[in-house]
């Protein structure tokens, strides 16, 4: 047995985890309530809300369906979907907020193997593992009004617990 090895009592390790709790506490200066999105901006076909759909020909039935906004004669084009019977809309974003500790200066950064490849648009993320399935989800990550990418994988620390993880992200 090192002395490390003898250091690594459950006390230190107690110890060790309370100090990241106290950095990841909502009330520490360092977190940040921040906003995941998850989605992406894909669009979604659904069909017209002003005419009848023909299923057959899946295109618009040329007839008014009596509820849409904007009613139109028999036979005519309909005026929202220009007779093609489905209207593209963009699918709604998911979002979140959610609170991260987050290191803003790459200088602070913890366990980065490649330093060199950071710069000023990088951050660095630090949270519970529980968290880290919603951020590996999330195609965007808000911070400060700015949009943030993951820039990879994350890194898990607490000792021999992996009760917290380290993650990158860049600005978009
Ligand atoms: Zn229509």
């Amino acid at each position: 047995m090192t002395i490390f090895q003898n250091l690594l009592t459950p006390e230190f390790k107690q110890l060790y985890n309370d100090a990241i709790d106290a950095i990841i506490d909502p009330a520490n200066g360092l977190v940040n309530t921040c906003i995941l999105k998850y989605g992406g901006s894909a669009t979604q076909q659904t069909v017209c809300n002003n005419c009848l759909y023909d299923t057959i020909s899946r295109l618009s039935s040329n007839m008014y369906n009596g509820t849409g906004p904007k009613p139109f004669s028999d036979g005519g084009i309909c005026p929202v979907c220009l007779g093609s019977g489905s209207i593209t809309r963009n699918s709604v974003i998911k979002e979140e907020k959610v609170n991260l500790a987050i290191i803003m200066d790459n200088k602070y950064f913890f366990n980065v193997a490649n330093a060199l490849n950071l710069n000023s648009n990088h951050i660095q993320i630090l949270c519970k593992v529980e968290l880290l399935p919603k951020l590996q989800n999330a195609v965007e990550l808000i911070v400060h009004d700015l949009a943030y990418q993951q820039a990879g994988e994350p890194q898990y620390c607490g000792l021999s617990q992996h009760k917290y993880a380290f993650m990158l992200w860049r600005v978009k």
